[in-house]
């Protein structure tokens, strides 16, 4: 079932925007336009992050914020007006989960309610060392091995790799691979993966047609095979 997302702001025009971008990636959405609105329909809607406006009428999102943590962990995620009051906010702990300032994009605002989401559903928490066959990924020290060999690995190359071999024989689509190693996941950088794929495989002495370590599912993504 999709995930709920409460928009709480009073600005009409934002709530229409965010809304139909957030719709557009797959979310429902419920909106309020005050603080006590909010809480209300917060009771009732039970929804798994809520965007929250600082400058509300009446109550302002402080207030809603605190009344919501009193009573609840959900994710939230505030809108600013101003980069200054991210500082206030902060400073104030308020257990917000992010801050976005206006004016902001809407993609940004996916991209984060995606983030923070992933975040609160508690990610599998990752071994220190991931071993699939030959491969070995030693996280916190951010060392790859190929058969006791040592494999020289860009950022990235690394971090695609970890996420494949904790799963091997899983298939993962380009989209799921740049979310897991790209706050900033945008469709149209699917592509980027193809690249970095190919330099992984170059580095594993892979070879594509006939793998043995990360296979093509076409149409799809990629896995890693199991031994
Ligand atoms: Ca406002």
């Amino acid at each position: 079932m999709a995930q709920k997302i409460l928009i709480v702001e009073d600005e009409l025009e934002i709530i229409k925007l965010v809304r139909a971008y957030l719709e557009r990636a797959g979310y429902r959405v419920v909106s309020a336009t005050d603080g006590q609105e909010a809480l209300a329909v917060f009771r009732h809607e039970h929804p798994n992050l809520v965007i929250l406006d600082l400058n509300l009428p009446g109550m302002d999102g402080l207030d809603v914020c605190r009344a919501l943590r009193r009573q609840s962990d959900v994710p939230i995620i505030m809108l600013t007006a101003r980069l200054e009051e991210t500082d206030r906010l902060i400073g104030l702990e308020l257990g917000a989960d992010d801050y976005i300032v206006k004016p902001f994009s809407p993609r940004e605002v996916v991209a984060r309610t995606r983030a923070v989401l992933r975040r609160a559903e508690g990610e599998p928490v990752t071994p220190q060392v991931i071993a699939a066959g030959e491969i070995s990924l030693d996280i916190p020290r951010r060392r790859a091995t190929l058969a006791g060999q040592p494999l020289d690995l860009t950022t990235m190359e690394f971090d695609l790799l970890a996420v494949l071999a904790a799963h091997p024989g899983r298939v993962f689509t380009r989209m799921q691979l740049l979310e897991q190693v790209q706050e900033d996941a945008y469709a149209g950088y699917e592509r980027t993966i193809d690249v970095h794929i190919k330099n992984l495989r170059k580095k594993l002495g892979d070879d594509p047609h006939n793998p043995r370590f990360i296979e093509t599912i076409r149409g799809v993504g990629y896995r890693l095979l199991e031994e």
